[in-house]
């Protein structure tokens, strides 16, 4: 409350235009929630030479940012900005607080084979796709300890979580999953089955759209190398900016109508 009246004394000072543009933009960008994966004590995987998940995810999330804003329609928050540790619970509650729009966790891979490469997405499921995506959402589940009914559950509660996303929410996530899939095919190396399913805690809140893309494998030079380059990050960014663009042009667009 103290907040709205300040936003109107605040108001009085400025045009009446600018005003009205700074209330719509608040009700029309959609906000999306980055969560760059792990960070300070937890380094997620790391590669054979001893490069640090963590990092990746956070320069890519920070790029990817500037990307989103740069369209201008978009309102971006991220659930860590800097090399902290976040408990997978306030990642999930954090982007339920701010009610954002979509939710994209950012993660990189590693596979027990090292030829394996290329990038994938995930979306929320009680039932693992393949074994290999069972095993990854036990590993990136790892840090769920606990304390919060949506992220830090028992595996059972957990199931029962996993199926209360609403049908609305899937088919948000689903969509956006094939938006970025379809943007990265022939750009970014993607795996030969790249749109995968598990129980991620960071996924967990049923109300809002959400994917967690692991953005190629650690354990693949030619992926690490991807990776590490501010380049190759800079054209997955805005891969995954075209991908957000068509998920609202059409999915979201559809959404509002039905
Ligand atoms: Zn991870």
């Amino acid at each position: 409350m103290r907040l709205a009246l300040g936003g109107a004394a605040a108001g009085l000072l400025v045009p009446s235009r600018s005003r009205a543009a700074g209330i719509a933009d608040i009700h029309l960008r959609p906000l999306i929630m980055l969560d760059p994966g792990h960070g300070g004590v937890d380094p997620g995987a790391i590669a054979p030479d001893g490069v640090e998940e963590k990092h990746i995810t956070l320069s890519s999330a920070l790029e990817l940012r500037t990307a989103l804003e740069a369209t201008g329609r978009y309102r971006v928050a991220m659930t860590r900005t800097r090399d902290v540790f976040i408990p997978l619970p306030d990642r999930v509650s954090d982007a339920m607080a701010q009610n954002a729009s979509l939710f994209l966790s950012m993660h990189c891979d590693h596979l027990p084979t090292p030829d394996l490469r290329g990038a994938s997405v995930f979306t929320l499921s009680n039932d693992a796709s393949d074994a290999l995506a069972a095993n990854l959402a036990q590993d990136e589940n790892g840090e769920d300890l606990g304390g919060s009914p949506i992220a830090g559950a028992s595996p059972q509660v957990a199931d029962i979580l996993a199926s209360l996303e609403t049908r609305a929410t899937k088919i948000g996530s689903q969509s956006l999953a094939r938006d970025i899939q379809a943007s990265f095919r022939g750009v970014v190396p993607l795996l030969p089955d790249p749109h995968r399913s598990a129980n991620f805690a960071v996924l967990r809140d049923p109300s809002t759209p959400a994917t967690l893309l692991e953005m190629g494998c650690l354990t693949n030079p030619l992926d690490e190398k991807r990776l590490r380059s501010p380049k190759h990050r800079a054209l997955m960014a805005a891969r995954i900016t075209l991908a957000i663009n068509e998920y609202f042009d059409n999915y979201a667009l559809h959404r509002m109508a039905g």
